[in-house]
């Protein structure tokens, strides 16, 4: 069902579907003044400008031509809210990261020797400078 565009004398304008069977049926408006069709642009989609594919080469030149590249290469199409769900991916591997440190250094600190488990806390509650290398 088409959608028409009127204006009444007093200017104003509304838009209304109607059936095609209704196309010359008189039409008024709210403030009850007969309303004249106005003629309007139509509005034209564009495609997308053809761009040659990242992935393998080829030429796109359409919106299907796009989804279908995609579809084959394994690809999405991008969308903001991708970055802040990777980042929150991220956010969740490090903690997991971090807490496996953790448990590592405490059972590492845990399998030392008494005596120089004694040493290790003695040293970091006087407050001694730790340097950490990795190997
Ligand atoms: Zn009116």
């Amino acid at each position: 069902m088409p959608i028409y565009t009127f204006a009444c004398e007093s200017g104003h304008a509304f838009d209304r579907y109607l059936k095609l069977a209704e196309y010359d049926v008189p039409q008024t408006c709210e403030c009850g003044k007969a309303a004249q069709r106005r003629i309007c642009p139509t509005m034209i989609a564009v495609d997308i400008p053809a761009y040659q594919s990242p992935i393998d080469g080829r030429w796109i030149n359409s919106r299907a031509q796009r989804q279908e590249d995609l579809k084959r290469n394994g690809c999405v199409e991008y969308e903001p809210s991708m970055k802040e769900h990777a980042a929150v991916a991220r956010a969740r591997e490090d903690a997991a990261l971090d807490a496996k440190v953790d448990d590592t250094v405490e059972a590492a600190i845990h399998a030392m020797p008494a005596r120089k488990r004694e040493q290790l806390i003695a040293e970091i509650d006087s407050g001694v400078d730790v340097e950490y290398t990795r190997v």
